[in-house]
């Protein structure tokens, strides 16, 4: 048995309509398909090299897609209405789409000259307008609210690896996004960091209106995070479901093997 259920969703707040990523010969997204419910919170596990994090790039719009068609709301994000179909979208219309969602990655991209507070408050000001007032209050409680509150005057290197993942969360979630996307963000910190992170992240599941999309090895933390499970295997969703129909009773023998192997 193969991809059973490739759940549809009723106006889904992330939908990948055939998407395809080439780089050279190698096709590493493959007419993929998902739709993501708003508020749901998705983990994207698999192999090395399965396309996992390319699916949120494309997301981010950080390269162009070679095929199909990525909607955010409703609205295409690779693509904008023109001459009576849709043509490939300006520089303009990928910004204000990719506006809603925020992104961490796996080795914090902080900055490393400016403070936590000034590291949080940059985007608000920079993207959004606010005055530097206005965004380092909403910083400095984003921080507070990720356990910072007495780091704010810290600088990066002057952080262990799991507060500045913290920092990178609250910068994020400065942007006020709809979506945030997690691209392994425990795998470069020691495993005594790990909780501080995995526990931020928990909270913000409960406690907003956010849609997570969250590409993770830790099986334990994707099981009891999770509302899906998508399992990549070479630029495909093989197989989908809650985490007790993907790790109690897979069916593809690629997730099974895997799974064997990682759990
Ligand atoms: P995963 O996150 O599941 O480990 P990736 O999405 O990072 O996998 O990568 C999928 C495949 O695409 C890998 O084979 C990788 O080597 C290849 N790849 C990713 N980015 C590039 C790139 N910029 N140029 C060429 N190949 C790439
Ligand atoms: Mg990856």
């Amino acid at each position: 048995m193969t991809n059973p259920l490739p759940s549809s969703v009723d106006s889904p707040i992330v939908r990948f309509q055939g998407v395809t990523k080439r780089y050279g010969p190698l096709t590493v997204l493959d007419a993929l398909d998902l739709d993501i419910a708003r508020n749901e919170k998705v983990a994207l596990i698999g192999p090395s090299g399965s396309g996992k994090s390319t699916l949120l790039r494309m997301l981010m719009l950080l390269e162009d897609i070679d095929d199909g068609l990525i909607e955010v709301d409703g609205r295409p994000l690779t693509h904008m209405p023109g001459n009576g179909s849709l043509v490939r979208a300006s520089e303009r219309w990928k910004r204000e789409g990719r506006s809603r969602i925020g992104m961490v990655f796996q080795n914090f991209n902080l900055f490393p000259h400016m403070t936590a507070l000034e590291n949080a408050a940059e985007g608000p000001v920079a993207a959004l307008g606010l005055s530097k007032k206005e965004a380092q209050a909403r910083a400095a409680e984003l921080l507070e609210r990720v356990g910072l509150a007495d780091k704010l005057d810290h600088y990066p290197a002057q952080l262990s690896g799991g507060q500045q993942q913290r920092v990178a969360i609250a910068r994020a979630l400065a942007m006020r996004p709809q979506i945030m996307l997690f691209d392994e963000v425990t795998s470069a910190l020691d495993p005594e960091l790990c909780g501080e992170v995995l526990n931020v992240i928990r909270h913000l599941g409960d406690e907003h209106d956010l849609t997570m999309l969250m590409v993770t090895h830790q099986m334990g933390f994707a099981k009891e995070f999770a509302d899906r499970i998508c399992f990549f295997s070479e630029g495909k969703i093989v197989e989908q479901g809650t985490p007790e129909q993907v790790f109690g009773n897979p069916q593809h023998e690629r997730t099974q093997s895997f799974l064997r192997a990682v759990m």
